[in-house]
């Protein structure tokens, strides 16, 4: 056995083997102690090895579920050994093979995946060798959805924005990007380049789609693309050791179709989960109201992919209207209520892996269907009605899966029970037989003592003979020649006769015969269902759309939301806007605010006292531009919305650890990544760009970062910052236009309004906020005097402050942003002195000196 093991454990050497025995998985060696570490199983040890015991940890059958979500949970791999052979015919150990490998990004069962996320595995790779300029590849698949996506990019930061989007349980990569990956938390599975090689992955996916080319799905040209796509397909199909024919379709993710959000933008403006990583205080989690798994995963998949086109927008505004205007909502989701997740029941069923449960759950969910057809077909909007005549009731699935199958099944096939009875004569018969025999043999014995006349006949068994004929002594020399002695006793004779025999042999093997024929019948059940699945499946998208689109009607009957209006000249207009998330999540008021960037004025800068609502400000304005682009009503009173190509954030700052960079780092590169990608078209909000740096840079580069924006790129622009300084730059440009939040201070005690007002502010109340956060009296006192003390040494020019704050009054009205820069960094003389060389025309020795000249001076 032990031989068996290794053969089998060789070929799956990185990942733990869940080796069969009897009613235990057992694992040994070093995957033993590694099980018994994360798992928290005992440690055990069987027979040797060169002299030393054997280390083994198991765990029972019945409950690997439990450890598998575990392990899963904590990115492992597992490959379950299963014994294949029959252990009564086997000579030696029973036959056992790997039946599948159970990975992060491949799972299918419902108790591994959770049911309101996506479950995805990826390959990204780059195509070195791609004669293309979008040499960056990714593939994506959600198994148990049965999706297949693909896509490539021409920069790497794209690749890695598209990651932060889609959030994959595990990718498949190569050495080069192991270490990146494995710094930002993902789990990853190394693969060897062949892996990715191009020719033999567009190969494998004709193959697997039985096309002559992949032009039918529009990605024949994506080299990079397919070179992922083929290294995906490959391991998914390695683990799950099946066809995946449910994958029937590849389709390039087309990026250019959805409003650009970059990886710090989705953290920032906490769509699916807040910074601290709570999900339930997310914008999903507040809008969230659908009534299945597949509108929750699907919402939270709109969420994170904003339409940009037009027209598409407005057709989920006019559903939602529709909906909305049905007046009769709580109907449509009591309808809903009942549809399980019918996506991944379907999938299960492609595998052939789907248990009894699944079937019942695709029949409950069939069931509304009729209700579902007849509440839309009823409404009076065109749209609805339309909708109902477009939707499939799938009644003959619905009434094969009721005739087929019992009302509430067992969890597993294994003992039966799961065919209804009346669906298969023959199972019917096998069942009475097992059930009934003490009832056949009555009958039996009654016709016998009919036809023999002997008073003292019986019909019997027991566990040595089987089924007999018993006869009194006495009478036993009337039995008929048709009975064949069997056994003699004291006082009575035993027979048999062909009749009994079969009944015997009938009842006797008609437990195990009904058992395999249910799996049988089973099993026909299900391929008779898979030319089905591409049709059920499109039901199931259908549904979860409806759930989403209903989401939005609820939510906005709920939390009045109102339906933005689309304007082309991509202006962003709101009237009492609110952030939706601070409002549901604080006891006090929201108080809401307007928002106007327009043509004219297209960048605000905001000033006022911290906790003023600036960045609150700033994120509800995101956020409602955001929902908007996925269809969905907005928080305000009313709304104009231009089509944005992308929203750029920056805001707060925290230190990035993992990756050595100081806050002052992350703040720049999440800057330059802003200021290197935006456009005319995008929303740009930026929260106090650099702070992080000394009062003189800081607003050095505010102030070039602004009015590079707003001269250069011309994107929407909301910049908070407290260089009050900075204010003083709509002086000399009209199309940036100053706002300001408000405070009234009485005495010590400042009462922030939440209101935006027109102008700037030109006080941060810093004081009466570190009050607020209880900062002890006698330092707030020793502030105070400071601060005063500054203040009048301003004014005679004689402190420090003072002299950071010259050069600010001085910064030229509308200059070059480079020139500011370069101006702060030539206060070094050593960049002076550098800027005075010719490199051409020094010599080496020269250089030499001049370097020790240079490090002499820092
Ligand atoms: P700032 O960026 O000016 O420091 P924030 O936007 O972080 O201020 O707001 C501070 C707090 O004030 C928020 O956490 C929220 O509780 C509250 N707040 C902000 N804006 C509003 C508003 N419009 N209505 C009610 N409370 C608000």
């Amino acid at each position: 056995m032990m031989r068996q093991y290794l053969e089998i454990k060789q070929q799956h050497p990185d990942i733990l083997l869940f080796y069969r025995m009897g009613d235990f998985y057992e694992l040994f060696f070093d995957d033993a102690h590694k099980a018994a570490d994360w798992l928290g199983i005992t440690l055990t040890h069987r027979g040797k090895s060169n002299g030393e015991p054997i280390p083994m940890a198991g765990v029972p059958f019945h409950a690997v579920d439990n450890y598998l979500a575990r392990l899963v949970k904590q990115g492992k791999s597992v490959a379950i050994c299963e014994q294949v052979g029959d252990p009564a015919t086997s000579k030696g150990p029973v036959e056992r093979k790997v039946v599948r490998v159970i990975t992060p990004g491949t799972l299918s069962e419902d108790s591994l995946l959770e049911a309101d996320k996506e479950n995805l595995l990826a390959a990204i790779y780059h195509f070195k060798k791609s004669k293309q300029d979008k040499p960056y590849g990714l593939a994506w698949i959600d198994l148990a959805g049965g999706q297949f996506f693909c896509n490539q990019f021409a920069e790497e930061s794209q690749l890695f924005s598209e990651l932060a989007r889609l959030k994959p349980a595990e990718i498949l990569t190569d050495e080069a990007y192991a270490d990146s990956l494995e710094k930002l938390g993902m789990t990853i599975k190394l693969q060897e380049d062949w892996q990715f090689d191009f020719q033999q992955n567009y190969s494998a996916l004709l193959q697997h789609f039985a096309v002559k080319n992949l032009d039918g799905f529009g990605c024949d040209k994506l080299h990079a693309a397919i070179c992922a796509a083929g290294a995906a397909l490959n391991y998914a199909k390695l683990t799950q050791q099946s066809l995946l024919n449910h994958l029937n379709q590849l389709k390039p993710f087309d990026n250019q179709q959805i409003l650009y959000l970059n990886s710090h933008t989705r953290k920032h403006l906490e769509i699916t989960e807040n910074l601290y990583g709570e999900q339930d205080k997310s914008l999903f989690n507040v809008i969230n109201r659908t009534k299945t798994a597949m509108g929750c995963r699907l919402l939270s998949n709109w969420l994170h992919a904003p339409l940009i086109d037009a027209k598409l927008i407005e057709a989920r505004f006019d559903q939602t209207d529709a909906l909305i205007a049905s007046g009769d909502l709580d109907t449509l989701r009591q309808i809903l209520t009942p549809v399980r997740d019918m996506q991944r029941i379907l999938t299960r069923i492609a595998l052939q892996t789907c248990r009894p449960r699944d079937l019942t759950g695709l029949r409950e969910s069939l069931a509304v269907m009729p209700d579902l057809i007849n509440w839309l077909k009823q409404q009076d909007t065109p749209l609805l009605r339309e909708q109902g005549e477009a939707l499939c009731a799938h009644s003959d699935i619905h009434d094969l899966l009721t005739q087929a199958i019992f009302d509430n099944p067992p969890v597993v096939l294994r003992d039966g029970n799961v065919i209804r009875d009346g669906f298969s004569k023959e199972l019917d018969d096998l069942r009475y037989l097992s059930t009934n025999a003490s009832d056949l043999l009555a009958d039996m014995e009654e016709r016998e003592k009919e036809a023999t006349g002997i008073s003292t006949l019986k019909v019997g068994y027991n566990r040595v003979h089987g089924f007999y004929i018993e006869i009194s002594k006495a009478q036993s020399d009337s039995a008929p020649i048709s009975y064949t002695r069997r056994q003699t006793l004291k006082n009575a004779e035993r027979f048999i006769t062909p009749e009994l025999k079969e009944l015997e042999e009938k009842v006797l093997s008609s437990q195990a015969k009904a058992l395999a024929l249910e799996k049988q019948l089973y099993q026909q059940l299900i391929e008779s269902l898979e030319p089905q699945i591409n049709d059920l499946q499109f039901t199931a998208g259908q549904i979860a759309t409806l759930d989403v689109i209903q989401s939005y009607a609820e939510v906005a009957c709920q939390l009045n939301f109102v339906r933005p209006s689309l304007n082309t000249n991509h202006d962003i207009e709101i009237k009492g806007g609110r952030h939706p998330v601070v409002e549901a999540f604080q006891a006090e008021p929201f108080i809401p605010n307007d928002v106007v960037i327009k043509q004219r004025e297209k960048a605000l800068i905001i000033t006022g006292p911290n906790m003023g609502g600036k960045s609150t400000y700033m994120r509800m304005t995101a956020i409602i531009a955001l929902l908007g682009h996925c269809g969905c009503f907005v928080p305000a009173e009313s709304a104009s919305l231009g089509i944005l190509d992308a929203i750029y954030t920056r805001i707060g700052a925290s230190d990035d650890l993992s990756s050595g960079r100081s806050t002052f780092m992350v703040e720049m590169s999440e800057a330059a990544n802003i200021l290197n990608n935006a456009s005319s078209n995008s929303l740009v909000i930026l929260d106090e760009i650099g702070r992080g740096t000394s009062t003189y840079d800081g607003l050095a580069l505010a102030w070039a970062t602004l009015d590079y924006l707003n001269n250069r790129i011309d994107p929407l622009i909301l910049f908070a910052t407290h260089y009050f300084e900075l204010t003083q730059i709509t002086q000399t440009n009209s199309r940036i236009k100053n706002m300001h939040f408000g405070a009234i201070q009485h005495g010590h005690k400042l009462i922030l309004d939440h209101q935006i007002h027109p102008g700037p502010t030109s006080k941060s109340y810093g004081i009466h906020v570190a009050k607020l956060a209880g900062v002890p009296d006698s330092v707030l006192q020793m502030a105070r005097d400071y601060q005063m003390h500054l203040e009048q040494g301003k004014h005679h020019g004689e402190n420090e402050t003072t002299q950071l704050s010259m050069p600010l009054d001085s910064i030229p009205s509308d200059p070059e942003p480079e020139i500011t820069i370069a101006k702060a960094i030539a206060a070094d003389p050593r960049i002076t002195l550098l800027e005075s060389i010719n490199a051409d025309d020094v010599s080496p020795r020269e250089a030499l000196e001049l370097i020790y000249q240079l490090t002499r001076q820092s």
